[in-house]
Parts: structure tokens; C-alpha cells; sequence
């Protein structure tokens, strides 16, 4: 079952960096210094007392930032009010964001006992060109030292990868996301690259030496991504930033949709259905086929304005094609006759 996540955003704390299209306020919608212990404890209460699934697990997310780049005073002072929830229960686990060149052996003791379970690095590309010229400052190297050193300590560990960073390409991308599959991370994020007010990236972008990648490319790259992740199993629990007013009033240019995970879902489902129905031409011949789809991915079939309808003409795919749409069907299945 999926958590019940009781968040927190530590904007730019303990972060030694500028990453070229890091705006960490307009992300988040965050006032960096904003989190105290005295608001982490009110939030917790206040949140437990909302209605939820019986037997839903709870967890308590410091977002943003970099959290292991705090001080451990720091550290404490944010952790130490979720204790008391973690003795009885009623908080499952706590989960933490930073940079993989953060993670040491004493600072994965350190989370460990104050009840940290999950830590996600923020490792964006395993490109070193790419790397560099997002002003990353660690290497692909620092990830896999910090994934061995987070799984040595016990702890699960996430992955987030960003699509289209300067000197970024499908190729690149997609070896990314491979060697990244090859970690076994326990979870993966995946965010297209926007350019935000205020970062480095949004002053290359206004000299003309920064192009964002398109929506369409981003999308077709990222279903590419996911079916690497889903081929090993490995959960992608997020792609796409969050969306909202913070993040809206502060994108100057970039792949945004409000919706894009369900963009590459409708992708990767449009993929699925080509290829199950050029299997079966070259079985069947050109006879009537009757393709059976779960009801509840009709939208998905269909596709957002109706770009998979388009696609699927493009390529004369349904000629000769009955589809029906079943309840009891699994989703992102197919089944023909
Ligand atoms: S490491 Fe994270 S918080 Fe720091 S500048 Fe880069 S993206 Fe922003």
C-alpha cells in the first residue's frame, strides 16, 4: 500500500551547490529557514487526525535541500519531534532527499537512529558531460559509492534522474537510466528539466545558449526510461514536478504539463498496442482483429486530446480492428482474437 505521506521542504538548506536549473524556492513553494521542530510536531498531529485508509502506512518526507549537507544539530532538531510518533507507531518511516556526495558512513548511522528508512539521491544524470555542465559537482562515481554505502547501512535508497540537462540526448538519457536500473535502486523519480526564475539555467536560456527539450521529446524519452524501470521491476514512483501556482508563476520555459506522468503512461500504452497489434497482423493477416483493453484504460488507449487516436492512424493501425473495452481485463494488458 502506498504511504500516507506527511511532507516537509527544506529548500536549499544544506546545499553547497547551484545546480544550473536549480530554483529550489519556486519548486517547492517553500521559504527557505521556514521548517522548525515546533512545526514538524504540529504537522504530524495535525495530519495523523486526518481521515485515511485504515492500516495505510505513514511517513514523514523531508523534501528538497540537501539533508545530509545540515548540520547534525540540524538534523536533529527536524528529526527529534518525529520520534515520538515513530515509538508508537503511528509514523511507519522517514524518508530524506540529498545529494549523493553527502552520503558518509557515520551520516548513515546518524539516520539510521533516528529512524530514517528511505534516502533518495538526487542524481539527475550518469553522464559525466552532463554532469559537469549542470554544475552538479560529484560524478557518476559518488552515486554508486553512495548506494553501496546506504545499502551496507541497511537503508533503502531512491534515484531521481532529470531528462534534457544540458548536453543531455535520448542516448545519454537512456544510458542513464540503465546504469541506474543496475544499482536496483527501491524507487525512481523522473523530472523533465524546466527552466526556472531565478537559476543559472534561466540566464543561459535568455543568451540563446540553452534550449529546453519539447514535451513531446521529453515524453517520448521518459516512457523509454520507464520501460527500462518496468522491465526490472523497479518502481517509478513520480515523473514530473509537481505541479502548482509556486512552480507555474516561476517557469519561464520547459516541458511542463500538469499532468505528465499520464502523457508517458499513455506513451508507453500506445507502444504496448502497436506492438501487440503488428504481432498479431503478421500472425493473423489482414482478417478482422478484436482487441480486448481494461475499461479503465480507456483514456490511456485514447490519449490526451486524442494523440494516441492519432498515432494509431498514422500507421493505419486499427483498420480490420475491433476494440472493446472489458472491466475484468488487467490494466495495460491486451488481449486478441
Ligand atoms: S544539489 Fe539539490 S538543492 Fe542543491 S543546488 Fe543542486 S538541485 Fe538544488
Amino acid at each position: 500500500m502506498t504511504p500516507f505521506v506527511i511532507p516537509f521542504f527544506i529548500a536549499h538548506q544544506g546545499c553547497p551547490h547551484q545546480c544550473v536549473f536549480c530554483n529550489q524556492h519556486a519548486i517547492s513553494g517553500a521559504v527557505p529557514g521556514q521548517v522548525g521542530a515546533d512545526q514538524v510536531r504540529e504537522e504530524i498531529a495535525q495530519k495523523l487526525a486526518w481521515p485515511r485508509r485504515p492500516g495505510r502506512p505513514v511517513q514523514v518526507a523531508f523534501y528538497g535541500g540537501s539533508f545530509t549537507g545540515l548540520s547534525r544539530r540540524r538534523q536533529e532538531e527536524l528529526l527529534a519531534p518525529v520520534a515520538p510518533y515513530l515509538a508508537t507507531g503511528q509514523v511507519r518511516e522517514i524518508r530524506i532527499s540529498t545529494r549523493p556526495d553527502l552520503i558518509t558512513p557515520a551520516g548513515v548511522e546518524h539516520l539510521k537512529a533516528w529512524g530514517v528508512r528511505l534516502v533518495e539521491l538526487g542524481v539527475q544524470s550518469l553522464d559525466e558531460e552532463v554532469l559537469q555542465k549542470s554544475g552538479r559537482g560529484h560524478t557518476g562515481r559518488d552515486v554508486e559509492e553512495a548506494f553501496a554505502l546506504l545499502r551496507a547501512g541497511g537503508l533503502q535508497v531512491g534515484g531521481q534522474l532529470m531528462l534534457g540537462l544540458p548536453g543531455d540526448s535520448r542516448r545519454r538519457a537512456l544510458q542513464s537510466a540503465r546504469r541506474l536500473a543496475g544499482l536496483r535502486p527501491d524507487l525512481v523519480r523522473l523530472y523533465p528539466t524546466l527552466v526556472m526564475k531565478g537559476s543559472p539555467l534561466a540566464t543561459t536560456f535568455a543568451e540563446g545558449l540553452f534550449q529546453p527539450w519539447s514535451l513531446g521529446l521529453c515524453t517520448s524519452v521518459c516512457a523509454a526510461m520507464k520501460d527500462i524501470f518496468d522491465d526490472r521491476q523497479i518502481a517509478v514512483a513520480r515523473m514530473g514536478l509537481q505541479s502548482g501556482a509556486a512552480l507555474e508563476a516561476d517557469l519561464v520555459a520547459g516541458p511542463y504539463h500538469p499532468a505528465f506522468g499520464e502523457l508517458v503512461l499513455s506513451r508507453q500504452y500506445y507502444k504496448m498496442v502497436r506492438a501487440r497489434l503488428c504481432a498479431a497482423r503478421q500472425k493473423q493477416g489482414a482478417g478482422l482483429i478484436t482487441l480486448q483493453l481494461a475499461e479503465r484504460d480507456r483514456s490511456l488507449f485514447v490519449g490526451q486530446h486524442r494523440g494516441n487516436m492519432a498515432r494509431y492512424q498514422r500507421r493505419d493501425l486499427l483498420r480490420h480492428v475491433e476494440v472493446l473495452f472489458v472491466a475484468a481485463q488487467p490494466r495495460f494488458t491486451a488481449q486478441l482474437r
